[in-house]
C-alpha cells in the first residue's frame, strides 16, 4: 500500500535482539545468516546444518528459545535453556606463570569444584514465574596445555575473549600477603594472580566470583559486611588460617543471572510482537509486497525459489 510504512526504531534491535538489516526487505542480521521477517524464513540455511542432520535447517534454535550471552563481553558464557529450565554459566580459567603446573590445576580446580561447580541453587524469575536450575561449569587448564608458560600476550589463546587468565606465582602472593593481607587477586575482571600455598588457596573461589562479575562484601578494615560473614564474596573466610572459602549463596546467583533472564523475557515479548506483525500483514494482504522499493526484483525471485513451498 503506497505511503504505508512499518518503520519503527524500536524494531531496530528487534526479533531475538538482532540488528535489523535495511536494504533486504525486513531482514534481521544474525551474523551467519539473515532472517526475513516478512516471510518468517531464513534467507539462507544454517551454515552448520551439516552438523545437525536431524534438524531442519530452517529451524531456529531448535525451536527452543535460549539466550547465549557473555555477561560483560568477556569472562564467561551464560546459556539459558528455556525448555529444560536450566541456566548454565561456563568459563575457563587458564593458568600460566612459574607455579602453573598440572598439580596447580588440580588444586585450584578442587577449590572451584567444592564451591561454584558443586553449588546447586536455582533462580526464580518473578516475571514469568519460572524457576531455573543454575549450574556452573568452571574448568581450570594450563595455557596451551603446557606447564610454566612465559608471561607472553595470550590473545591467541583467547580468540573469543571468553577465558580468564591467571598467573600462579606463590612468591608473588606471599609478598603481597606480607604487605596487605592479600591471598589472591583479580585484575580487570578476567586476569589475576593465585597461589597454591594452602595458606592462601581458599581465596581462589572469591576471585572467581569477581571473574563472574560479582563485587566483594567486606570493608578495608577486614570486616565482612553484615549478612556476608559466611559468603564467598566476604573476605574473612578466604584469608589465612580460615577453614574454608565461604559459601555460594542465593544472593550471589540472583544479581549474576537476573539481567539475562530479563533479556530472555524481553525477547519472548518481541517474538510475539513479531508474529502479531506478520499476522496483521497477512490479513492486510501485504505479506508479499516489498516494504521498500530498494528490494530488487531478482532478490524476490530468489526468495521465491529458495524458501517458499518447502
Ligand atoms: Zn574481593
Amino acid at each position: 500500500m503506497d505511503g504505508r510504512s512499518y518503520n519503527n526504531d524500536k524494531y531496530r534491535f528487534g526479533f531475538n535482539g538482532k540488528e535489523k538489516e535495511d536494504g533486504i526487505g525486513d531482514g534481521y542480521d544474525f551474523g551467519a545468516r539473515i532472517f526475513e521477517s516478512r516471510l518468517g524464513r531464513w534467507l539462507a540455511v544454517d551454515p552448520l546444518q551439516a552438523k545437525y542432520p536431524g534438524w531442519s535447517p530452517y529451524n531456529f534454535v531448535n525451536n527452543n528459545p535460549l539466550v547465549y550471552i557473555d555477561p560483560d563481553g568477556k569472562d564467561a558464557e551464560i546459556v539459558i535453556d528455556d525448555k529444560t529450565k536450566t541456566i548454565k554459566i561456563s568459563t575457563k580459567v587458564i593458568l600460566w606463570g612459574k607455579d602453573a603446573t598440572k598439580e596447580a590445576v588440580g588444586l585450584i580446580q578442587a577449590e572451584i569444584n567444592s564451591t561454584w561447580n558443586q553449588s546447586s541453587l536455582t533462580y526464580k524469575d518473578k516475571e514469568s514465574g519460572i524457576t531455573y536450575n543454575v549450574e556452573f561449569d568452571i574448568q581450570v587448564e594450563l595455557a596451551d596445555g603446557k606447564e610454566k608458560v612465559a608471561s607472553e600476550p595470550w590473545g591467541a589463546l583467547n580468540p573469543l575473549n571468553t577465558n580468564n587468565f591467571v598467573e600462579v606465582d606463590n612468591k608473588k602472593i606471599a609478598d603481597a600477603n606480607a604487605t596487605d593481607n592479600t591471598a589472591a587477586y583479580t585484575i580487570g575482571g578476567d586476569e589475576g594472580v593465585f597461589s597454591t600455598d594452602p595458606k592462601f588457596i581458599k581465596g581462589v573461589p572469591h576471585e572467581i566470583g569477581h571473574m563472574l562479575s560479582l563485587d566483594h562484601h567486606y570493608t578495608f578494615l577486614g570486616e565482612d559486611e553484615a549478612g556476608w560473614e559466611n559468603n564467598i564474596m566476604g573476605a574473612l573466610d578466604g584469608q589465612e588460617g580460615a577453614s574454608g572459602a565461604g559459601d555460594v549463596e542465593q544472593k550471589n546467583i540472583d544479581p549474576m543471572v537476573k539481567p539475562f533472564v530479563d533479556k530472555l523475557n524481553s525477547l519472548k515479548i518481541t517474538a510475539e510482537q513479531h508474529n502479531d506483525k506478520v499476522d496483521k500483514m497477512k490479513e492486510m494482504g501485504e505479506l508479499w509486497v516489498p516494504a521498500k522499493k530498494v528490494v530488487p526484483t531478482k532478490l524476490d525471485d530468489k526468495i521465491d525459489d529458495d524458501n517458499m513451498d518447502k
